[in-house]
């Protein structure tokens, strides 16, 4: 803990201090706050599941990258897990607070390239739990914000498998904080509104009103891809083409990397800059704040308008 409690997040700490200093908190937490045994405190959907050697899955949010930001108690969880099921947004940094002799299952999904389906997903997490084993599902930022976390779920309980859900920092949270950007200031945004950039395909078009809101930030998840479209879709809704919008690649991570402009601008500097997933969308007034407010910098690309 020493030389590492001044590095900065996600910079200086080794794994096995982590691990030591996961461990100390949580040990610290449970006194102050007179926890049970994590064990007994999984959801009651089927009372009779521990009786009969079912075990139980935790849906864990790993927050955006940067291992500090985990919660406690998924720190603790995934100290104790026997099985991790996880996927590509899961750092490894986050990975090292596991027992070396946890089962570890990926099942990663990148865009477009789905290493497993939806389904066999849920169907291996209720086989996982039913072998009476205490199972981590873990998933980059929150579980439920674009995280499918709800379907796994609805899977769980109607296979009668006690669960809980542990909250993580959502992308757009901590990419934020990361890059300088407050998503909300009483002189440029009243609103924040979350959205995916990928369009099912024969699915609904996005909203582009609500997206283009003035007063407004607009954070996009999944929309590298589509950037050029979701740029020109705003424009052409009502947002200036001037308004400042911020590409984040890797946030909190040693990895990250800031590419900033405005919505007529950034598709090209994006390319220029080559950002790849996961990356987020930022746009708004509040963006040009990152200017002053930006304090975590392993390697800010200096490209503006
Ligand atoms: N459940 C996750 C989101 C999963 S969708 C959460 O709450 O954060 C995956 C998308 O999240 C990526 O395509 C990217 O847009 C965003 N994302 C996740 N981690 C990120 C990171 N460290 N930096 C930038 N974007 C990230």
């Amino acid at each position: 803990m020493d030389s590492s409690s001044s590095a900065l997040p996600g910079q200086g700490t080794s794994p096995a201090t982590l691990a030591e200093l996961a461990r100390h908190l949580v040990a610290r937490a449970s006194l102050v706050l007179k926890r049970p045994p994590a064990a007994g405190r999984a959801n009651s959907a089927a009372p009779d599941a521990a009786k009969a050697g079912v075990g139980r899955v935790a849906l864990v949010g790993a927050g955006p990258g940067d291992p500090e930001l985990l919660t406690l108690r998924a720190a603790r969880l995934i100290a104790e897990a026997e099985v991790l099921v996880f996927d590509h947004l899961v750092t490894a940094d986050v990975l090292t607070l596991a027992a070396p002799t946890v089962e570890r299952v990926y099942v990663g999904k990148k865009a477009g390239s789905h290493t497993l389906p939806q389904e066999d997903i849920n169907q291996l997490l209720i086989r996982l739990a039913q072998s009476g084993r205490s199972v981590v599902r873990l998933k980059g930022g929150d579980p439920f914000v674009f995280g499918r976390g709800g379907e796994e779920l609805e899977d769980l309980v109607a296979a009668g498998i006690p669960f809980e859900v542990v909250p993580g920092i959502t992308a757009a949270c901590g990419v934020a904080a990361y890059a300088g950007i407050p998503l909300t200031h009483r002189d440029h945004a009243q609103s924040v509104v979350f959205a995916t950039g990928h369009v099912k395909p024969g699915g609904p078009d996005a909203d582009w009103l609500a997206l283009a809101r003035p007063r407004q930030t607009t954070v996009i998840y999944m929309g590298v891809g589509a950037l050029g479209d979701l740029c020109a879709g705003l424009i052409a809704h009502g947002r200036g083409a001037d308004t400042p919008a911020a590409l984040v690649e890797n946030g909190t991570t040693r990895a990250q990397r800031v590419v900033t402009g405005t919505l007529a601008t950034l598709p090209n500097k994006a390319r220029w800059a080559a950002v790849k997933p996961p990356a987020l969308l930022i746009v708004g007034e509040v963006v040009a704040l990152s200017d002053r407010l930006a304090w975590f910098s392993p390697r800010r690309l200096s490209v503006r308008s």
